[in-house]
Order: structure tokens, then sequence, then C-alpha cells
């Protein structure tokens, strides 16, 4: 593995065989993520494949030329040619070995792979989700100095990631952009000595074994787990959405909205969710229209003010979509009225669905005992029906799923994972 400024460039990645480059920064938790992996896999690949790592920071020039606009981004070289896509944010390991297996010959991937030594590890706890729930378990673990492992297939952050703002997190006057809360929540508990593995493929969880296998080959072990999945957004199943989906469907506003920037936006739901994220991507969009299945919205007074009184907002009820069609840049919903069964046709430039979650358990559906709408059942220490098996946030079966009722089963299953292990 090499490090390398921009005056190296054209020697040390164009005029090689086969490049793997890392455009890092400082202060980045994905770069920092990404680090093990790239060193892990420079051990297996380096003979056959460079690995050089460039500071993006220190080398601007280069990066603009290259059209790197995040950090990290891995660019892949053969023969001074950019091949396979480029890899940026959180950059699983499947991901990178894809692109590397792709570069060279298959006799050579399967000597590879057969030199890959199968790893153990063992903590007192695992965690598995790293959003606030899972955060907040991590911290009080530490704190107690319980040794904890916080797993997450993704970024630390969980959906407050991804909220644009979040005024109702006690502590702060001002609202809160939702990146900086996930991010002080992650870095106060990595501080305090919680181990990291995230951005990772989970390959299985035994929940009564109390093992989690990742990225295939690197066994995770402990006494306790705490499940802190959290949920994934409902997709309202009509022909069109999946295909569309990042094409034009999207379940996050604060990723997309920016790019509707004077354009005509539909947004599918009434809940708290739908009405808060149109409030906010009226920000950007000319008009937006929401389109809710029932008569009245089912979001909270304070919300359903904001939006009766946005002038660029209009309301439709006792609809619901039934197709998405994409027609050159536009994106057109066909939407019936349930009660008249009237149906029409509403052509926007993006549409966001949001239209409620559904719990993250595909990974231990059949061991654990869940409630009729699939969300797993805890005491009020937040034990699942599995010994030492813990659960926590939006995941586990209660009424009020918020970021603080997160924190809280987080503190609560700590404190009683650290009595117990006592
Ligand atoms: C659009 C939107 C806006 C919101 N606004 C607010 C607000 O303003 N105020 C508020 O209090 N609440 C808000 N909420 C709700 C709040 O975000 C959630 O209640 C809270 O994030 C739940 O935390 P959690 O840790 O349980 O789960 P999540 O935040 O969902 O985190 C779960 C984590 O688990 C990971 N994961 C998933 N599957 C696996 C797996 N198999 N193995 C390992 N890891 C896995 C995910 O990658 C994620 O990081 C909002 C939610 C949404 C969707």
């Amino acid at each position: 593995m090499k490090e390398i400024n921009a005056s190296e460039f054209e020697k040390e990645v164009l005029q090689s065989d086969k490049v793997i480059l890392d455009f890092y920064s400082t202060e980045c938790p994905p770069c920092e993520a990404l680090a093990t992996k790239f060193e892990d896999l420079a051990g297996l690949y380096g003979k056959d494949i460079k690995f050089i790592k460039i500071f993006r920071q220190q080398n601007r020039d280069l990066a603009e030329k290259l059209a790197v606009k995040s950090s990290p981004t891995l660019l892949f070289y053969k023969n001074g040619k950019e091949v396979a896509d480029r890899l940026t944010g959180g950059i699983k390991r499947s991901d990178i070995i894809r692109n590397l297996d792709s570069m060279i010959p298959v006799e050579k991937v399967a000597q590879i792979k057969s030199q890959i030594k199968p790893s153990v590890s063992e903590y007192d706890v695992i965690i598995l989700g790293a959003g606030p729930g899972g955060l907040t378990a991590g911290l009080y673990l530490c704190q107690a100095k319980v040794n904890t492992v916080l797993i997450d297939i993704s970024l630390p952050g969980g959906h407050v990631s991804t909220t644009h703002e979040v005024s109702n997190y006690p502590g702060f006057i001002e609202p809160q952009a939702g990146y900086m809360l996930s991010h002080n929540m992650s870095e106060q508990t990595k501080l305090c000595g919680t181990v990291y593995k995230v951005a990772v493929d989970i390959t299985s969880v035994d929940l009564d074994k109390k093992e989690v296998v990742i990225d295939e080959y690197e066994t995770v072990r402990a006494k306790k787990i705490v499940i802190a999945t959290g949920t994934t957004p409902n997709l309202t199943g009509a022909p069109g959405e999946k295909e569309l989906k990042g094409k034009g469907i999207s379940y996050c506003a604060t990723c997309d909205g920016k790019y509707m920037d004077g354009k005509d936006v539909v947004v599918i739901g009434g809940g708290n969710s739908a009405v808060e994220e149109s409030e906010y991507l009226t920000r950007f969009a000319n008009k937006l229209t929401i389109v809710h299945q029932f008569a009245k919205l089912t979001a909270n007074k304070q919300a359903q003010d904001k939006v009766f009184n946005n002038p660029k907002i209009s309301l439709l009820f006792d609809t619901e979509p039934r197709t998405f069609i994409k027609e050159g840049e536009k994106i057109v919903t066909e939407i019936e009225n349930i009660k008249t069964k009237v149906r029409q046709k509403l052509t926007s430039d993006g549409v966001f669905i949001f239209i409620g979650m559904k719990p993250n358990i595909d990974l231990f559906r059949d061991k654990l005992e869940l409630d009729k709408w699939g969300y797993i059942k805890t005491d009020e220490d937040m034990r699942t029906s599995i010994s030492g098996v813990f659960a926590v946030g939006d995941v586990i079966s209660k009424k009020y799923r918020q970021i603080t009722t997160a924190v809280a089963d987080g503190t609560i299953a700590a404190m009683a994972i650290a009595k117990e292990l006592d």
C-alpha cells in the first residue's frame, strides 16, 4: 500500500498495470470505516493490484479533474484506464472485492480466496444496528466498562442521519440537522471505546449461540446481543415503484429534496413523516401534491397546520397511487380515488413515498416472539423471548417510535445487561 500526491498520479496510477485508488479525507467517518478494509484487502490482493491512497484535501485539483466529489471515493484503473464502478460513502468490503475480482483472471481470484483465513473475535456484547437505540446502548455499556462491538450494515446514525432537521431532541434550543445529531451521537460512543464494524455484510446471525458472521469470514461472538436494527420504509407496491426507486422515486427528502429546485413533486402518505417532509420539500419544490389514502391526514395537528397554510401544497384525499411510469425526465403517477374509482394522471419531476415502516428482522424472524405487525416483543428491561438477547428502538413492539424513545430503550437494555454481566 502506498500514499501518493497529485504529481505522482501519472506514474503510479496511469502508467501502472492495475490500481485501486482511495481518495480519503481526515475527519471523515466513512473514510475511517474504509481504512481497515482497504488495508486488509491490500494484504490479499496487493501482489496483483497496486493499493494507493491519496489525501483529497491536499490534492483538490486532481480530485476535481477526476470529478471526485466525496470522500472516500475508490477508483479502479487497468492499463491507465478507469474500469469498474466507482465506490463512495459507506463502502462494503464485498463491493470492493467484486471490483477487484473483475480486474484479475478467475484462477487468480480462486487462489486469493483460498488464502483468506477466517477470524474470530470475542466481546461481552454485540449490538446490531448503530442508530440512536444501538448507539445509546453502546455508550452506556462502554461507560460501564463492558466490552462492546457495534455492527451495522450501513454507516452509523440510522434514520436520524437522513432526517433534515430534528426539533424535538431535548438539550438543543434550535432545531438540529439530523446528520449532525447522529454524527455527535456516534462520535460520543466511539470516543468512549466501543468497537465499530460498519458498512459490513451480515452473513448470518445465530441468536442462541450469540454469534454473528460478517463479510463471510469474520465471526463475532459475545455473551449478549442487542438488536437495534430499526425499520425500513414500506413500498406502495404499485407497478413501476421498484424500477423507479432512485430514478425519480425517493424515500428520503433530505437526500433527494435538493434536486427538486423549482420542480413539481408528488408525496404519497399523510402521517407525520409525509407531512413534515412535504413541508421541507417546499423549500425547493415549486408545487407539491400530497396523495393520501384516507379522508383526513393522520399527522399531528401542528404538522397539519403547517401544510394547510403552505400555498405550494395541495392535497388529494381518499386517493391511492396505481402505477408509476417514467416519461422522459418526468414521472407520471396514475392515481385512483378509492371512493369514486375515478383515475387521473399526475405528472411530476419526483415522487417521495412516506407510508410507514417495517421492522428489520429478516435475519432472525423465525427465532423471536413478534407482535402481529412483526415487531419484536420485549419485557420492560428490553429482554426478548431468547435468553441473553435484547432489542431496542423502532424494531420493538411499542406505541411511539422516536429518537428519544429509541435512546431510552438503549439506556434500559444497557443498564440491565451491565447488571446481569456483573
Ligand atoms: C423521515 C423521518 C423523519 C423522522 N423525524 C424524527 C424527528 O424529527 N424526531 C424524532 O424523534 N424521530 C424522528 N424520526 C424517527 C426516528 O428517526 C426513529 O425513531 C429512530 O431513528 C429509531 O432509532 P433506532 O436506533 O431504533 O433505528 P434506526 O434509526 O432505524 O437505526 C437502525 C440501524 O440499524 C441498521 N441495520 C438495519 N438492519 C441491520 C442488520 N440486519 N444488521 C445490522 N444493522 C442493521 C441500519 O443501517 C441503521 O443504522 C423520523 C423518522 C423518519 C423516517
